[in-house]
């Protein structure tokens, strides 16, 4: 008892030094700090949770007005009317993380690229595509998770259709000097909690049948969702911007 005293009125006394760290240490390299910098600045705290206390949430289950097109929200989500066109995000987004989640409807006898077709494009030009790959065949790079006409995912993720997945996107937009391409965008997906592209290589904006060929745009642009004509559903969509 007496020990366990001495150890709360340490921990109750100790002061902490205001400015932990070292000036003696050398500088990393491609970097203005030293190892173990006191001067440098610490990270903004973010309360973790569902949504990140630092996320802009642009759907909330109810609200659509961080969106510009015709969908309907009822029910917890949103969900693709049919000949409508797409859902376009009002606020642009360049390097960011983002989660989304989405449902592609049940039943049905449409196979491929029929089954449950939708999108989300960063940046308003390259696509996450979404489909209904659970048991549905369809060419690689245009199944669940792919990076449209390009990367297949690293693995097949699917839920089956009616049940709802997530994808957690973390977004580097690509740059642009002098109107030439600088570097290209790259792009971590998980689907369903499972890496399925891991720092991938963007190749251009999503083309079908052709190949991908950046033309310069700005730092950032709308997140889109795509009417693919089918009544695919979202909801919980929030970014952080990086
Ligand atoms: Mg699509």
């Amino acid at each position: 008892m007496r020990a366990m005293l001495c150890v709360i009125a340490i921990g109750a006394c100790a002061v902490q030094d205001p400015q932990p760290g070292y000036d003696d240490t050398p500088v990393l390299p491609g970097q203005k700090w030293k190892v173990h910098d006191k001067t440098r600045p610490r990270p903004e705290r973010v309360t973790p949770g569902d949504v990140p206390s630092d996320a802009v949430v642009l759907f909330d289950g109810k609200d659509l007005s961080k969106w510009k097109g015709a969908w309907k929200a009822e029910n917890g989500y949103v969900e693709v009317v049919r000949g409508k066109g797409d859902l376009v995000s009002t606020e642009e987004f360049g390097d960011c993380q983002l989660h989304i989640e989405w449902c592609a409807p049940a039943g049905g006898k449409a196979q491929g690229q029929a089954r449950g077709n939708s999108g989300v494009f960063l940046m308003s030009r390259y696509e996450i595509q979404v489909l209904d790959s659970h048991e549905s065949i369809t060419y690689a790079d245009g199944q669940a998770a792919a990076i449209y006409g390009q990367w297949p995912p690293l693995v097949n993720a699917s839920r089956p259709s009616g049940e709802w997945q997530s994808y957690d996107i973390v977004f580097t937009a690509p740059r642009f000097k002098d109107d030439k391409l600088e570097s290209p965008a790259y792009v971590t997906v998980l689907h369903n909690g499972v890496v399925v592209h891991n720092h991938a290589e963007i190749l251009g904006p999503t083309a079908h049948r052709s190949l991908p060929k950046y033309a310069p745009h700005g730092a950032a642009g709308p997140i889109r969702l795509q009417d693919h004509g089918d009544p695919v559903r979202y909801r919980n969509i929030w970014v952080r911007k990086l």
